[in-house]
């Protein structure tokens, strides 16, 4: 029988093993991809330490997946094996339920998450919904673009769903493995491109990536400079820090939106600040497939790059080390080989 390495976590707040499996055969509705890469994202530390309710082991983290899918289950009918195809975080909605009965796929009830409720792609072949698959560019690089699966997805899509219009003032708070995704997406939509970060030294890498106003959070007040653009319209915030998020609420614009997607236990908010200027604060979830391959087509074509380190899949246990160290600059991708 033919089998596979899958880079497995046995147990909770256990090292990765790499094991050999036969290679799944694509029950109905679902697809088998070979896997080319797939990003190491903070999220896949809720299989390595245990802190997802109900988590079945040994599990196959990964949700930042790249392949070719080369075998397709019966009912499939809109994949065939060879195409290019990506998986992220959303693995998949039942088209039944309440939720998915009122369009909004990314809810579904079932809450089928890659990597968590199935097997992801840390390995050489995975098993994906045909609902979790989106059709991946070939001009895209797989081992560049692996991130944009997730982080990638993420602040395209807040971005594109914030409100903001092209020409209006949008911050990316933070410029970490979102954040630098954030900088670039919203300067290739046309907005006023500010990034806020700590420290002079990333000034330069903003301005790289599309910034035209740089804020550094330890030497300026970001609410008050903020102001001096006129307000920010939106801001994007991608920082796992409760009291940086709270910092800048005061930089928002009449009728502005701080839109969250980083996820800090708690963050302060003023209701004064909300009622004065009708402000909002909002949350967003990364989305579904077709997000997905929305993000990959704009990223494409607008030459959008996740700026990653490579590590063979051997080597996950350092890969993953390397991820929750918070030095990569900026996001892990995990090879294959294949
Ligand atoms: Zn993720
Ligand atoms: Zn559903």
């Amino acid at each position: 029988m033919a089998t596979m390495r899958v880079a497995q976590v046995p147990g909770a707040k256990r090292e990765f093993e790499i094991v050999e499996r036969p290679i799944p055969q694509p029950a109905p509705g679902t697809v088998r991809i070979k896997v080319a890469a797939c990003g190491i994202c903070h999220s896949d530390s809720l299989v390595k330490e245990g802190l997802w309710p109900g988590l079945q082991y040994p599990r196959v983290p990964g949700h930042e997946v790249v392949g070719v899918i080369d075998a397709v289950g019966a009912g499939v009918t809109r994949w065939t094996a060879g195409q290019r195809a990506g998986v992220g975080w959303h693995g998949g909605y039942c088209g039944q339920c309440d939720s998915c009965r009122r369009g909004d796929l990314f809810a579904c009830e079932t809450h089928q998450v890659t990597g968590i409720s199935f097997d992801g792609g840390y390995g050489e072949y995975m098993i994906a919904p045909a609902s979790a698959v989106a059709r991946f560019p070939d001009e895209l690089p797989p081992l560049e673009a692996a991130p944009l699966m997730c982080a990638g997805v993420t602040t395209f899509n807040a971005l594109r769903n914030s409100g903001a219009r092209p020409g209006e003032v949008v911050a990316v708070l933070g410029l970490g493995g979102l954040g630098h995704l954030g900088v670039q997406y919203a300067a290739k939509m046309g907005f006023r491109t500010v990034a806020i970060a700590r420290g002079k030294d990333k000034e330069p890498l903003a301005r790289q990536l599309g910034a035209t106003t740089y804020i550094d959070s330890q030497a300026q007040d970001p609410a008050a400079e903020l102001l001096k653009l006129g307000g920010a319209n939106v801001i994007i915030a991608t920082v796992t820090a409760g009291e940086a998020m709270s910092a800048v609420q005061g930089g928002l614009a009449v009728k502005g939106t701080l839109m969250v997607i980083g996820a800090p236990e708690s963050m302060q908010v003023s209701p004064f600040i909300l009622i004065s200027g009708q402000r909002s604060v909002k949350g967003w979830y990364s989305g579904t497939s077709i997000d997905s391959q929305d993000t990959l087509a704009f990223s494409a074509r607008a030459n959008v790059r996740s700026m990653n380190e490579t590590f063979p899949l051997e080597r996950v246990n350092q890969a993953y080390d390397r991820m929750m160290s918070g030095k990569a600059r900026f996001r892990v991708v995990l090879t294959t080989g294949q």
